[in-house]
């Protein structure tokens, strides 16, 4: 694998590993963030219950130092009432009861047979026919008179008024019930105001209570009955049951009513978180019981609505500042690769590309010292090699006294030549020259000359012949030449043109010194051997003819 290819792969690596890695804290994030998010809220809930539980609580003491007070107060506008002749003034009476009572008030009604026919705090005609009080005294005179007070109702939420109520009730010695009744008005005690609870607890979107008296279940919500007049308040009632069995998750048995297995749940789990929707979270909590207390029984549960993306702004700074951490780590990469690349990989793979093509190393732009030693040290010893191999080459290949070839390259390339003619048909010729009578030259001017005239003429020839032609020492005063892409007839005619040069050249004051020569092409179905002998031949020939000639296998020249 290449560089070029590992560094791709490792980017694309990384970039998988980084995108899972982001996945994964992510995922975590989340994961912690819900569940922060789920505690925030649940504490959020718990102090929400306990603040408007110690409401509550204050206010069921208060119902339960008031019951003695309310009993006395009864007692006091019995006395008043028997001894008034003709009609009794209520609001007076009620004015002097409510004399140092700093709770709520108490409101004075006169029952008769089928209604409430007057009421201290009524301010209209007496005799008007108050149809939502159920107080009728033929349901009265049935109770039993033990001391002559009775205890109607237990703490009752009035829908209409929004106060919570406990009244007590006798009967005047003049035949018609009177009640005594202790107001309190309820917004003052359950702190459902919702500015002051929004301040305090800024993710609460809203607050529904409902109270759970024996066999009902009354929603409260201030804002809305202050203003509408509640209809059909029991259907509203029996809606609220079925949504609080509904949320949460509530069987009614057939032996119970759903206020009774509400108010069951509660005692055994008195917070829960029910629901989760729409970026709200819904927590149900009971705000009190008044189980254990004196006063009546009544139950108070909270619904609480919290808003879950409040929490989610704390928490999505945390996430920003991952994500750029991520991003930032991801380009710090990115750029860290991209700079490996142009700055190692790039440069070694054009090193590489310069080392195959076996040239000297040249590389652009910037490098580290490391390349720069090593492309200095390395061109060093390629230029060292290179000449090296073309000492060796000319060993091997070239005549050491004349600088032309020699037989071991004649050999070679005469294959290859035989070689190209055999593949592509490409035609080739061979001259192969002796020099005439050189032994004399040599027993006459002695050896060192006639090494001369033999560097000498091979310098001559060469001039003769075209680049591409190879001129080569055969044997000791012998030599060819190989002529590509040449017939035989061009061939012969650069015989000649050699012979005649050499004849015309002085290389020796008074001597003349010639050559023998025999030219041919190669042609089908000859090799080396046959070709070679054929124009060793003709060289022959030309000798035996008189030597300082030219032969060929049809044509004569000298
Ligand atoms: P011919 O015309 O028949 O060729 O006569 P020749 O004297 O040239 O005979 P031949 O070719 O048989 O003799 C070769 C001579 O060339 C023998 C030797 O003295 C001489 N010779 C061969 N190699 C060298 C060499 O390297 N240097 C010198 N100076 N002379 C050489
Ligand atoms: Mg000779
Ligand atoms: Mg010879």
């Amino acid at each position: 694998m290449s560089l070029k290819r590992f560094n791709i792969l490792l980017v694309l690596i990384s970039l998988i590993g980084m995108l899972a890695l982001f996945a994964y804290f992510d995922k975590i994030l989340q994961q912690n963030i819900s569940a922060s998010i789920e505690n925030s809220i649940l504490r959020a809930a718990s102090d929400l219950r306990e603040r408007e539980r110690s409401d509550f609580d204050t206010l069921v003491e208060r119902f339960a130092q008031y019951e003695k007070m309310s009993v006395a107060k009864l007692k006091k506008v019995a006395k008043a009432a028997s001894q008034e002749d003709g009609e009794i003034n209520l609001s007076a009476i009620a004015r002097e009861i409510n004399a140092n009572v700093y709770d709520g008030h108490y409101e004075i009604s006169i029952i008769n047979d089928r209604k409430v026919v007057e009421k201290s705090t009524y301010k209209g005609k007496i005799g008007l026919d108050f149809k939502a009080y159920p107080y009728y005294s033929h349901i009265l005179d049935r109770l039993t008179d033990e001391d002559g007070v009775y205890k109607i109702s237990a703490p009752v939420f009035d829908a209409y008024t929004l106060d919570i109520a406990q009244s007590y009730t006798l009967k005047s010695p003049k035949g018609y019930w009177i009640k005594v009744e202790h107001v309190l008005p309820f917004d003052e005690y359950v702190g459902y105001r919702k500015e002051q609870l929004k301040e305090r607890f800024p993710s609460l979107v809203r607050l529904d209570l409902f109270i759970l008296t024996a066999n009902n279940i009354q929603y409260i919500n201030t804002d809305e009955q202050k203003n509408k007049t509640v209809n059909n308040q029991i259907d509203k009632n029996s809606f609220y049951a079925s949504m609080l069995i509904k949320d949460l998750g509530l069987t009614t048995p057939q032996d119970s009513t759903a206020v009774e297995t509400i108010a069951l749940r509660f005692l055994q789990n008195d917070m829960t978180s029910v629901v989760d929707t729409n970026n709200e979270e819904i927590v149900y909590a009971l705000t009190t019981s008044s189980f254990e207390k004196t006063a009546d029984d009544f139950m108070v549960i909270g619904k609480m609505h919290f808003d879950e993306s409040y929490y989610m702004e704390d928490y999505s700074e945390l996430k920003n500042l991952l994500y750029l951490f991520v991003a930032f780590v991801f380009i710090f990469t990115l750029l860290t690769f991209i700079l490996i690349y142009r700055s190692v990989i790039m440069k070694i793979s054009m090193i590489t590309q310069q080392m195959h093509r076996e040239e000297p190393i040249q590389v652009d732009g910037y490098l580290f010292s490391e390349f720069r030693f090593f492309v200095k040290r390395y061109n060093l010893i390629f230029s060292n090699w290179q000449d090296e191999v073309r000492r060796l080459h000319d060993i091997t290949t070239q005549d050491e006294l004349t600088k032309c070839a020699n037989r071991r390259y004649f050999n070679q390339k005469i294959a290859s030549q035989i070689d190209l003619f055999e593949r592509y048909g490409q035609e080739f010729s061979m001259i192969m020259f002796d020099i005439d009578d050189f032994k004399h030259i040599n027993d006459t001017y002695g050896h060192s000359l006639g090494d001369h005239v033999l560097k000498l003429m091979a310098i001559d020839v060469q001039e003769h012949l075209r680049t591409s032609d190879i001129l080569c020492r055969i044997g000791g005063e012998e030599f060819a030449v190989i002529l590509p892409e040449t017939n035989r007839e061009s061939a012969l005619f650069v015989a000649e043109k050699i012979r005649k040069h050499i004849e015309e050249q002085v290389y020796i004051d008074h001597e003349t010194i010639t050559i023998s020569l025999g030219a041919e092409s190669f042609s089908e179905g000859q090799d080396f051997n046959s070709f070679y002998a054929a124009v060793d031949s003709f060289l022959y020939k030309s000798k035996n003819s008189g030597k300082n000639c030219v032969h060929s296998s049809e044509s004569v020249s000298s």
